[in-house]
């Protein structure tokens, strides 16, 4: 299979693309900035492309303002895992104060097929053993997700409850819509946090 991509009749790969991008892109730097975000905010979202650039200025966030952890479907099942672990990281070393879980309208995730993607996976090279091997595995996982709105009302309790994150932080759930930009509160963290 090609590497290769045509950009505008010149042949690149994705890597050299990103490579001469980044070049041009600092000489145009120079601000300082600081890890601590300013804004205190913990933002847990999807990684859909249409968010990319989309949702933070959505949200009047700028760069420095918030610390942002993205997966597919902005998922969360293991209580150990490295969504929980990031917020705790946020929350205790950085200075987050609020979570705000954001899933989107038309999230690609409730399309996807545990059994279709395993083939795909198989036809790959991936090994059987090692599909058989996720914990949770892909039905659970998959199955969990049938639709984005009810996903984040659930992870959002899902946070709320876990014993890692403490109840003084509010964790908000909310969905945006990748078209219009209009986002949707669907349970505020104000009235389940304790002070
Ligand atoms: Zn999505």
């Amino acid at each position: 299979m090609s590497r290769m991509h045509d950009f505008g009749g010149i042949n690149l790969s994705l890597l050299d693309d990103v490579l001469t991008e980044n070049a041009r892109f600092v000489l145009d730097q120079g601000r300082q900035i600081t890890k601590t975000p300013a804004k205190k905010i913990a933002l847990f979202t999807c990684m859909d492309t249409r968010l990319v650039e989309f949702l933070e200025p959505a949200m009047g966030i700028r760069r420095g303002d918030a610390k942002v952890i993205k997966n597919a479907g902005n998922t969360l099942l293991d209580p150990n895992g490295g969504v929980i672990r990031s917020l705790v990281v946020a929350i205790f070393a950085l200075g987050c104060e609020e979570v705000f879980v954001v899933g989107h309208r038309d999230c690609g995730m409730a399309q996807i097929d545990d059994a279709d993607l395993e083939q795909r996976m198989i036809e790959r090279g991936v090994p059987r053993e090692a599909i058989a091997a996720l914990e949770p595995s892909l039905k659970v996982w998959l199955g969990a997700f049938h639709d984005p709105a009810a996903n984040v009302v659930r992870v959002a309790e899902m946070i709320r409850a876990n014993p890692l994150i403490p109840r003084s932080v509010p964790v908000h759930g909310l969905i945006f819509d990748p078209y219009t930009g209009r986002i949707e509160l669907l349970s505020s963290g104000y009235a389940e946090s304790v002070r």
